[in-house]
């Protein structure tokens, strides 16, 4: 059977900046990779604070998901900062339950954004629910967006992906989401220095590491 692979985010450019290179990694496996987006990001990104229509961050997403070979992009449509509020577990059990995916990845519990910390604690509280119901066994890994060095010191053990073979094509899923061109040169410089970083403290070109917290 194909593997599944899950991932779980706030906001539509999140999956490519933070797992991006293992994602593509994946699908050049031939494993399935599935998106769920929380927001539309209908107001602004609130990394970057540029206006853009939901129309444009569902394109951008759905062309850089083709790009890496992804199965696709489901929006749950939550305004940001109002995911706790408006979250119904239903939709997004559904489709977990549909794909039974081996690996999810999502944000990690202590991230500086918000939304982010959200996104960790709705989807960890559904998969714990699901597999104490012995629904639903899977390996969740969390990441990053923005911290290049991890500062504290965590106890879960730690994946490392060498990227070394996708991280470009991860540079260029980023380029789909020319709604934050302006921002676009700075992010890279911080996706390359932190795939640079990972991929140096383990001996490889470019890395991913995520957390295994479950
Ligand atoms: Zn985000």
């Amino acid at each position: 059977m194909v593997e599944r692979i899950l991932v779980v985010v706030a906001h539509s450019d999140d999956q490519m900046i933070g797992p991006g290179g293992t994602l593509r990694k994946y699908a050049l496996e031939g494993k399935e990779v599935h998106t769920v987006i929380f927001s539309f990001g209908e107001l602004s990104h609130p990394h970057f604070k540029k206006e853009v229509i939901q129309q444009v961050r569902v394109e951008e997403s759905e062309k850089a998901d083709r790009f890496i070979g992804g199965k696709g992009v489901t929006f749950l449509g939550l305004k940001e900062g109002k995911f706790q509020e408006e979250f119904k577990p239903k939709e997004l059990e559904e489709i977990l339950l549909k794909l039974k995916p081996k690996k999810i990845f999502t944000h990690a519990e202590d991230e500086n954004h918000p939304d982010h910390v959200v996104v960790n604690k709705l989807l960890l509280e559904l998969y714990d629910k699901l597999h104490v119901q012995k629904k639903l066994t899977s390996d969740i890994y969390s990441f990053d967006i923005w911290r290049i060095f991890q500062t504290k010191k965590r106890i879960n053990p730690k994946m490392v992906v060498d990227i070394s073979e996708t991280f470009f094509d991860k540079l260029k899923a980023i380029e789909y989401f020319k709604s934050q061109r302006v921002a676009l040169v700075m992010l890279k410089w911080s996706v390359y220095l932190k795939a640079f970083v990972a991929g140096f403290l383990h001996n490889t070109r470019f890395g991913e590491v995520f957390d295994k917290i479950r």
